[in-house]
């Protein structure tokens, strides 16, 4: 199924911190003595090593979010789990099935985040400083016995964290349907709001961002013989107000046919 590009967009917006932002390469236990610091990932960008938010990393915040967001409508699968009935994975033929079938048969996060045999809809690229302005700090931090919620003597731990810096984002959807491009703006507003927070010890207060100078730039193709594409941009108010009639429901999350999807 849509193999053949009717319509993709590109969502561009910067993501600041609003406090501490710890995210960590990999998965040490905060209470290893054994691992002297936790560090803020970093990749090359511009020919320097800087903090980097991981494309995964960001998809998996609003996957996880859009799935709250649906829950009344419909619980999603656990893409972890390998019981039959709790994964989308088992709910087909990954060999024999067509993509359509994959499609319609995989729950609402996984037709926009995709799973083991379905590409999903949506893109997250690794967002990078912007500018090249930043400032990690170290907070000093006392570990919590999981079980009893007590601090435990002597378990201090220094996560490097980012305390100031802007991250350039960017989301390519393909073949979108506007009921997910909706579910985008609504995790954008709920960062904003302070419900959706990214990185680790988010208990702590940590991974509080700001969202803000949101663009998207959309093309839409098969409208006209001569090949041409219609082109859009426009702002966040903007899309909402074109978004304003679409709605979140058990019926437009079985939608399959992309006519007039694109804004
Ligand atoms: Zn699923």
């Amino acid at each position: 199924m849509l193999k053949k590009l009717k319509s993709e967009c590109i969502i561009r917006f910067d993501l600041s911190t609003n406090g501490p932002l710890l995210i960590r390469d990999g998965k040490p236990s905060e209470l290893d003595p054994t691992i002297p610091d936790i560090q803020f990932i970093r990749n090359m960008h511009n020919g320097k090593l800087e903090p980097v938010m991981p494309g995964s990393s960001i998809k998996g915040v609003f996957r996880s979010r859009v799935e709250r967001l649906l829950y009344n409508i419909y619980e999603c699968c656990d893409i972890f789990s390998k019981k039959n009935n709790e994964n989308c994975k088992f709910k087909y033929d990954n060999k024999n099935d067509s993509g359509k079938d994959k499609y319609q048969k995989s729950c609402p996060a996984c037709k926009m985040f995709g799973n083991l045999g379905l590409k999903g809809r949506v893109q997250f690229k690794d967002a990078f400083i912007k500018d090249g302005n930043y400032k990690l700090g170290k907070r000093t931090n006392v570990g919590i016995d999981r079980i009893t919620g007590a601090a435990i003597k002597g378990a201090l731990f220094d996560p490097e964290v980012l305390e100031d810096g802007t991250f350039e984002c960017e989301i390519k959807m393909e073949n979108y349907f506007r009921w997910q491009l909706k579910l985008i703006i609504y995790v954008l507003e709920e960062i904003n709001e302070g419900y959706v927070t990214f990185g680790a010890s988010t208990s702590r207060g940590f991974g509080n961002m700001k969202f803000s100078t949101f663009k998207i730039i959309s093309k839409e193709y098969g409208l006209f013989k001569n090949g041409f594409y219609r082109k859009k941009e426009c702002d966040f108010n903007k899309l909402k107000e074109i978004l304003k009639n679409t709605k979140i429901n058990s019926e437009s999350i079985k939608e399959v046919e992309l006519d007039g999807q694109a804004i």
